[in-house]
């Protein structure tokens, strides 16, 4: 006997210790395929060290594990390094190679990137699927971002509401970044950077056609700037074709984003709505005996609380016509259908989610009715 019990207690050992190498926690974040496209989670906005944030690149990449993130970048800041007395750093791919080291032997992708970072009127700027850091230093701007469209870089402007650099919060597109939009080397614009949602940036992502991006912008920790304070990071969902850095690439410069910071989504109505179907799940259908009540039980496929209005003719019983549908919860609606029906509509209105500057996407849901 003791042999056998001997090799089950290390045959169970070694699969916990496998289990344990996902590093998830429990604030992992996660969101459903839609129909043709894998919804990866990503963050393209990181500093450590080796600009002006305060850690080493192997913890961005802990973080990221843990919020079972996709696909993350390391932005640092070109021409702002003030540790750079402390930490040399002659090549400037140093952050992207420690963190590509470092998520090695997991499924995460790291992605290179850089900050363009300039005054205004020309701002910040990421540029990812950068394949070399260093030729991306020059004195002026437009050599910048036309060595990054060389690299077949995806540019963003980052923050363009940040009030330093816009007093009135409210972002301006400069003739410089209009004169990079014509010539193709800006593709993106956060809608959401760290905290803020700007709704003038949605506005310019739509006018503009520019992908909408989300960030966390994190110099800090994750846990002590976002979770601690009882936020999730905010990432952009990137609607890829597979799960690949190519898809990820091809998915950016087409637009299919979605960006999300706590409960709150942001995205075209092309790329949100699909997302939004997919998020809630009908699991029964049936009417409570001899009565046209309609029970219908939801289940929310998202790590967000989804909060959704009745945009039905038929009201609720025992609901509120404003719900909320709890992160990986279900959630039973009484609908007053008033005869019974084989097939229902349900529409609801999704109150924190903006495909256009207050407007809220209407999500339809066909209901087929299980007889009693
Ligand atoms: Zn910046
Ligand atoms: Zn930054």
């Amino acid at each position: 006997m003791k042999p056998c019990i001997f090799f089950f207690v290390f045959l169970s050992s070694s699969l916990l210790f496998s289990q344990d190498h996902s590093h998830q926690s429990n604030g992992a974040l996660s969101f459903p395929d839609v129909p043709g496209y894998k919804t990866l989670t990503t963050d393209f906005h990181q500093h450590t060290v080796f600009s002006d944030g305060s850690v080493w690149p192997n913890i961005r990449i802990m973080e990221a594990l843990r919020d079972d993130l996709d696909a993350v970048s390391m932005t640092e800041h070109l021409e702002y390094q003030p540790h750079i007395k402390d930490i040399p750093h002659p090549d400037r791919n140093r952050a992207y190679e420690i963190a590509l080291a470092e998520a090695k032997n997991h499924e995460l992708m790291v992605i290179a990137g850089s900050e363009i970072t300039r005054d205004a009127p020309v701002g910040h700027s990421n540029a990812i699927f950068i394949t070399d850091a260093n030729k991306l230093i020059h004195d002026k701007a437009e050599d910048a971002f036309a060595a990054a469209k060389e690299q077949g870089a995806f540019v963003f402007w980052n923050h363009p509401a940040w009030y330093p650099q816009n007093p009135n919060g409210n972002p301006k597109l400069s003739d410089f970044q209009k004169e990079r939009i014509k010539n193709g080397e800006l593709h993106g614009i956060e809608v959401i950077n760290d905290g803020d949602y700007a709704e003038e940036a949605l506005a310019l992502a739509l006018e503009q056609n520019l992908t909408i991006m989300g960030t966390s912008d994190i110099h800090g920790l994750i846990d002590w700037h976002f979770k601690e304070e009882g936020h999730s990071r905010p990432i952009t969902l990137v609607l890829a074709k597979e799960r690949s850095k190519a898809s990820i690439k091809e998915a950016l410069f087409a637009g299919r984003t979605v960006a999300v910071f706590d409960d709150l989504m942001v995205g075209k109505a092309e790329n949100l709505n699909p997302l939004l179907k997919a998020s809630v799940q009908i699991e029964s259908a049936t009417y409570i005996n001899n009565t046209s009540v309609l029970q219908v039980k939801l289940k929310n496929n998202t790590s967000c609380d989804l909060l959704f209005e009745n945009e039905m003719p038929y009201t609720f019983y025992s609901n509120a016509p404003v719900f909320t549908l709890k992160a990986k919860s279900s959630t039973t609606l009484q609908i007053k259908t008033l005869e019974q029906k084989e097939v229902l509509t349900l529409k609801l209105k999704a109150l924190r989610a903006y495909v256009a500057p207050k407007v809220h996407p209407v999500i339809e849901w066909q209901v087929n009715v299980k007889s009693n």
